[in-house]
């Protein structure tokens, strides 16, 4: 334990002991004696702490049912009082699971979450439910920041959230070592496992926390991780004395596809409006790998005509609040992001996400496609796959090792990753199979990826395999494919004289088969095998690896997908389109107008609360006003996304415009 002294968790667990049995003695003492007798800690809410959690979850939450997990996750918790892992898709629901407990509980809980504006978020969105909450973060002056610490010890807030690095400071486990805390919950916990793929040192302190809180259920909530994953973070934050829960990585409603990434920019460009013409009028996300790209793909799109908005970390905060609220706000907005973009937002009706460079790994894949469909209606994720430029610089990333913050087993780690990823793109069989198998459960064939609807024939290709491999080698494993292609197709090149390579037993050996596109192609079939690895360090030159040479020396059969040629420059296959049933579509002029007066009232109250306008109503929330009119306070109680709360806060209002 480095960064907390001996002695400081001597006092902590001094604290505790003592905190124990003040408890043991009154029954219910919260708070040890601060010195001025102020408060006792929270008073029990009866209202709260009597309800159901089916009558929280529409009180609170204006929900009717639970979805898949939550309740028997709540129930585990509040009932058993014992620690859980849960893996959850992103749009499943995770945040409930730990707020619905922590309401109920009688004393404090504890969220731990990595970043100030998710923590903002979801606080705002539970005070705007009449929850007891706060964030104790950087925003708040020194002041505050003890104005708040008073508040927490009289009692004022149920669930307190906090960054890792916060909650692991001595000035708040001082603060919290002295109150009854019923739940911890560690929010993203993938980050605490050095198997994850977000591996936080600040995350890997909280297996402190089992010791200095014995007496706490903790809680980790994750959105991704495999099943070594899952087993390091019950192991590091509960020495396995827990249960794991893993839930619904089905997502039917999601159509899976890759599609060949064309070579030039423009080319790129072209392809990706090819992709979302037919979409236009629902919303979009397209990953890049670099903040120029997302500008540039903006920029293009807008003058095409698109709603398109970039978003990459290195944007002034006004900035990226503002797309972010855009993005929340409209229903035909495209926003073009790095992977910055997307932790904590939660739109129910993105319609594709378009990768138009491939992630870097399988986890991330996951997490940025979770974020279309989550309304369950039909939804598209499209990878534009590039197997040379883009595997490389994603190689690239990875072996780049600034100031010797990776360890050599985490830079193969990450390799091993994104080849997971590769395995994905370059597969002849069912995506979800694929996607479902690496977080470790089992699907069937799920008739809604590219694969499944058309079949890709698998033939044997065992004599091109072996003359790529051997032209690889005879060149010397020097070469970039372009070259290594054009000595197997016999081309007239000084070059290739000059090194003798026309001497070689596959100088034009590759000629029948096919031509370049045909080769690259079968490359990146190898390269997804491993038999071929792309070496970053040179200039993306291509190398047989043991699996290659094994393959050679063993006289192995190769069976892979029958390579169809290019027809055009662009590659694209044709794509279905999808009617994502906007219920407006539907709409007589009355209620087009009625939307609008509903949209401009929520907006007057954002601006009053100063809260984002989809903290206030979700637009689904609104659509369903449009849709059942309600007149009357218990009308607009049934309207999905309405709690009693905001019923009684707002519900007149409303209702005043819609009668
Ligand atoms: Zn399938």
């Amino acid at each position: 334990m480095h960064w907390l002294t001996e002695s400081i968790l001597k006092i902590i667990l001094m604290m505790r002991t003592e905190l124990k049995r003040a408890k043991e003695d009154y029954g219910r003492v919260v708070l040890l004696n601060h010195g001025n007798g102020e408060g006792l800690g929270p008073t029990r809410d009866n209202m709260k702490n009597n309800l159901s959690i089916n009558e929280i979850l529409k009180t609170f939450f204006g929900y009717e049912k639970f979805r898949v997990g939550q309740e028997e996750i709540i129930n585990h918790l509040l009932e058993k009082k014992e620690n859980i892992s849960v893996v959850m898709p992103t749009g499943g629901g995770k945040s409930l699971c730990y707020q619905i407990p922590a309401i109920k509980a009688d004393n404090i809980s504890i969220v731990v979450s990595p970043l100030i504006s998710l923590i903002k978020d979801q606080v705002s969105a539970l005070n705007q439910n009449n929850i007891e909450a706060i964030g104790l973060h950087s925003e708040y002056s020194k002041e505050e920041i003890l104005e708040i610490e008073k508040k927490i010890k009289k009692g004022k807030y149920k669930i307190i959230y906090l960054s890792p690095e916060r909650l692991m400071a001595e000035r708040n486990l001082k603060l919290f070592g002295a109150l009854s805390i019923d739940f911890i919950f560690v929010d993203e916990s993938h980050c605490i496992s050095k198997w994850g793929n977000d591996f936080r040192e600040s995350y890997y302190q909280l297996r402190e926390l089992k010791n200095i809180f014995p007496d706490t259920v903790i809680g980790a909530f994750t959105a991704t991780a495999d099943k070594v994953t899952q087993d390091d973070i019950s192991n590091l934050l509960y020495d396995d004395k827990g249960k794991t829960f893993v839930f619904g990585f089905d997502r039917d409603n999601i159509n899976l596809k890759v599609i060949s990434k064309s070579r030039e920019k423009k080319s790129q460009q072209n392809q990706i409006i090819n992709l979302i013409k037919d979409k236009s009028g629902s919303v979009g996300l397209i990953y890049c790998f670099t903040r120029k790209e997302t500008e540039e793909i903006a920029v293009f799109l807008r003058s095409k005509n698109f709603n398109a908005y970039s978003y990459h970390a290195g944007m002034h905060s006004n900035e990226k609040e503002k797309v972010q609220s855009r993005f929340m706000e409209e229903d035909d907005i495209i926003v073009v992001a790095t992977v910055a973009f997307g932790m904590g937002i939660d739109k129910s009706n993105v319609r594709y996400v378009i990768h138009s460079t491939i992630p870097d790994s399988m986890e991330s894949f996951y997490q940025e496609v979770g974020r279309a469909g989550r309304d369950g209606k039909p939804s598209e994720s499209i990878v534009l796959y590039d197997a040379f430029v883009d595997v490389a610089r994603r190689r690239r990333m990875i072996s780049r090792n600034d100031e010797g913050k990776k360890s050599e087993n985490q830079i193969i780690l990450q390799h091993q990753k994104l080849n997971s990823f590769l395995n994905y793109c370059e597969s002849a069989h069912c995506r979800k199979i694929s996607i479902i198998g690496y977080f470790g459960e089992q699907a069937k064939k799920c008739n809604n990826c590219d694969n499944c609807e058309n079949s890709p024939k698998l033939v044997e290709m065992t004599s091109e395999a072996r003359r790529l491999l051997i032209a690889v080698i005879y060149t010397g494993e020097n070469f970039g494919l372009k070259y290594v292609i054009d000595v197997m197709l016999g081309k007239q090149d000084q070059r290739i004289y000059n090194n003798n390579h026309d001497k070689i037993k596959v100088f034009g050996a590759g000629l029948e088969f096919g031509k370049e596109d045909y080769w690259r192609s079968l490359c990146r079939q190898l390269i997804a095998i491993n038999y071929i690895n792309i070496d970053l360090t040179t200039f993306a030159i291509p190398k047989v690896t043991n699996s290659g040479r094994k393959f050679l020396k063993n006289n192995e059969t190769y069976k892979g997908k029958k390579i169809i040629p290019i027809a055009n420059d662009s590659g694209v296959l044709k794509i279905k389109k999808i009617n994502p049933e906007i219920e407006t579509n539907h709409w007589s002029d009355f209620e087009t107008k009625l939307f609008e007066k509903l949209k401009s009232l929520r907006l007057e109250i954002a601006r009053e609360e100063k809260k984002p306008a989809f903290i206030i109503f979700s637009n689904d929330t609104l659509q369903e006003m449009v849709k059942e009119k309600p007149q009357t306070i218990k009308e607009f109680l049934k309207v999905h996304g309405v709690g009693k709360f905001k019923a009684d806060k707002f519900g007149d209002r409303f209702i005043n415009i819609i009668k």
